[in-house]
């Protein structure tokens, strides 16, 4: 049950280069840098109000580390909600955040419940829309195939209000997953 001080956990995980980094640091802070350190993982903490409840919300700038064993365990067992973040640039990163869904659903065991962990799928680099390999409509229909998954388009480089209705959409999902449960 949620109360004033308790923490919730959102993990962003997704390929390298896909814009992870610049959407944790864009929410935070405001501002687009531009370069982001790669290789380390961050996990920064960040004060919410959820349904009238202060609640910390831990945000993990994941790296995936297919070598260490119990990983994918770690992550899962402590996590309330994931953003899967792709670059609607480069395909190949889109099918790789679609299976790292397919794995977070499959981990928990109830692929076809809607009481799921929520996941986020989320478009990156939107603003580069010449250089597009993944129609909106691709993600979409992702989606829509998942239980509990939403779908957005952001552009950390030129949009906060997208970053901020990403966070917004998860945070919402886990007040409304832990309230009902
Ligand atoms: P990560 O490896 O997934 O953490 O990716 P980074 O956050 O380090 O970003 C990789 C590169 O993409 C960096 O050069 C960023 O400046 C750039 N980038 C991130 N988000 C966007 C975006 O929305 N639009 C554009 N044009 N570039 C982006
Ligand atoms: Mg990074």
């Amino acid at each position: 049950n949620l109360t004033n001080g308790s923490t919730i956990r959102v993990v962003v995980l997704g390929g390298s280069n896909v814009g992870k980094s610049a959407l944790v640091v864009r929410f935070l802070t405001r501002r687009f840098i531009g370069e982001y350190l790669s290789g380390i993982e961050m996990t920064y903490q960040h004060e919410v109000n959820l349904a009238g409840n202060w609640v910390t919300a831990e945000i993990c700038d994941a790296l995936i580390n297919k070598e260490e064993k119990n990983y994918f365990k770690d992550i899962y067992n402590n996590t309330e909600a994931f953003l899967l973040v792709y670059n609607v640039c480069n395909h190949d990163s889109f099918d790789y955040a679609c299976s790292l869904a397919q794995e977070i659903k499959a981990y928990h065991g109830k692929p076809n419940s809607g009481s799921d962990i929520p996941l986020l799928l989320v478009g990156n680099k939107s603003d580069l829309d010449h250089f597009r390999e993944v129609k909106q409509t691709e993600g979409e229909a992702f989606a829509k195939s998942m239980p509990l998954c939403h779908f957005i388009e952001t552009s950390a480089a030129e949009s906060y209000s997208d970053v901020e209705r990403a966070f917004g959409l998860i945070f919402a999902l886990v007040r409304s997953r832990i309230r009902t449960s």
